[in-house]
């Protein structure tokens, strides 16, 4: 079993109440090996919601409280994205879980490469919250990019 964004599966889990289904990961997912989570609805965060950047750091900053995630207007909900990373974190401890497949670029789920600051479509080096939890406690993270679905 892995976990899987839920959004990448078609659950209408994103920011803006919409999803970012990957057909082949979607084909997966029927097989029953993927297990869908969303880690900003797992923190408590309703759907939709406003849309957020990490400031300050990455998702590992985050999780030293060296950085912050903020919405646009500057609402610091950092609390819930911690929340939600440890919720999967659980879930993942509990199912024995050693590998995720997450949503590229989010500042929950980015792996690698994040959005920047400033709400562009500009990348920056970094993990999000949740794969950054994920990754220190021996999880392998893959995006949909670069995770292969023909393997299985
Ligand atoms: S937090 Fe992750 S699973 Fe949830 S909508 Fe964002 S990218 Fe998808």
């Amino acid at each position: 079993m892995k976990i899987v964004s839920a959004c990448l599966v078609g659950i209408n889990c994103r920011f803006n109440g919409k999803n970012k289904a990957n057909e082949k990961l979607v084909e997966l997912f029927k097989k029953g090996i993927l297990i869908p989570l969303c880690p900003e609805q797992l923190g408590g965060l309703p759907t939709p919601r406003p849309p957020c950047t990490i400031v300050g750091g990455d998702g590992h900053d985050v999780l030293k409280g060296k950085a912050k995630v903020l919405t646009r207007k500057g609402e610091d909900l950092t609390a819930y994205f911690v929340k939600g990373a440890h919720e999967v974190l659980a879930i993942a401890h509990l199912l024995d879980i050693k590998e995720a497949i997450l949503k590229s670029r989010s500042p929950s789920c980015g792996c690698g490469k994040i959005y920047c600051e400033d709400f562009t479509r500009k990348l920056r080096d970094g993990d999000g919250v949740t794969a950054a939890l994920l990754k220190e406690n021996g999880i392998k993270v893959y995006t949909e990019r670069n995770f292969n679905c023909s393997d299985y």
